[in-house]
């Protein structure tokens, strides 16, 4: 129901003006991108403190980012989560991770960047990470412009080096009475995570 999840989300970010924050939206399946979005941009025009994760597997991604980035509209670029057919995402992993670097490219460029307009990157891919920070050099980007976030018990040590380094770090947690079927969905995308998440908890 659009009308009732634009309702619900107007509650949220009228709650984080008033608590000078600002709100992150999901993405799901590609069946749902374009209500998502809309929501966002109507959200955006309203409040003004509104982003978006955006999905570098999706071959519309980088047409979404060129419409959004004049609104303003915050980005959040992850690789994605779920299983979508060719037509509409890069079944290969190495396609994948380009093209994440190819939007980063694209979030991080000076030309047209709205001041308001916020570039995240969503990833524990430290190799990826490494490369973005690379590429920010060579713009003349200090690391304290980068911002990444990861999820909460996830890569803690790279999270540790990169605040270090002077890059912002936000960490997700779910949170109320839902986290624990959120976490386990988020584990569940990706079963190679358990063995992350395991491994991470004694990393240093
Ligand atoms: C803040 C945030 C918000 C997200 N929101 C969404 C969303 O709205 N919609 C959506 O579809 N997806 C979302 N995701 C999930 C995302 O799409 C990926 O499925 C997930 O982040 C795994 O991809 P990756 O980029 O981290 O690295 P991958 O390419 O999967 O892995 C690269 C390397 O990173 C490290 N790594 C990866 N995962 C882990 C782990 N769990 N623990 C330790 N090391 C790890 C490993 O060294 C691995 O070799 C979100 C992810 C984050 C971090």
């Amino acid at each position: 129901d659009a009308g009732r999840c634009h309702q619900n989300l107007r509650a949220l970010a009228e709650r984080a003006r008033q608590l000078n924050s600002y709100l992150w939206i999901d993405m799901e399946q590609t069946a749902y991108v374009d209500a998502t979005l809309e929501i966002v941009r109507r959200l955006q025009a309203e409040f003004g403190n509104v982003g978006v994760c955006l999905q570098a597997y999706l071959h519309r991604t980088m047409d979404d980012l060129v419409a959004l980035r004049p609104l303003g509209v915050g980005v959040r670029l992850v690789k994605g989560a779920y299983s979508e057919p060719p037509a509409l995402a890069f079944p290969r992993k190495a396609d994948v991770d380009e093209n994440f670097f190819q939007i980063a490219v694209a979030m991080l460029a000076p030309q047209g960047r709205p001041a308001a307009f916020r570039a995240v990157f969503g990833t524990h891919d430290a190799l990826l990470i490494a490369r973005i920070r690379a590429h920010c050099k060579t713009i003349g980007l200090a690391d304290s412009a980068l911002e990444v976030h990861m999820l909460y018990g996830i890569q803690r040590a790279e999270q540790l080096r990169l605040v270090q380094a002077g890059v912002r770090v936000c960490v997700l947690i779910a949170y109320g009475a839902f986290w624990f079927p959120w976490y386990m969905r988020r584990l569940a995308e990706r079963p190679a995570n358990v063995g992350f998440v395991i491994r991470s908890m004694f990393a240093r």
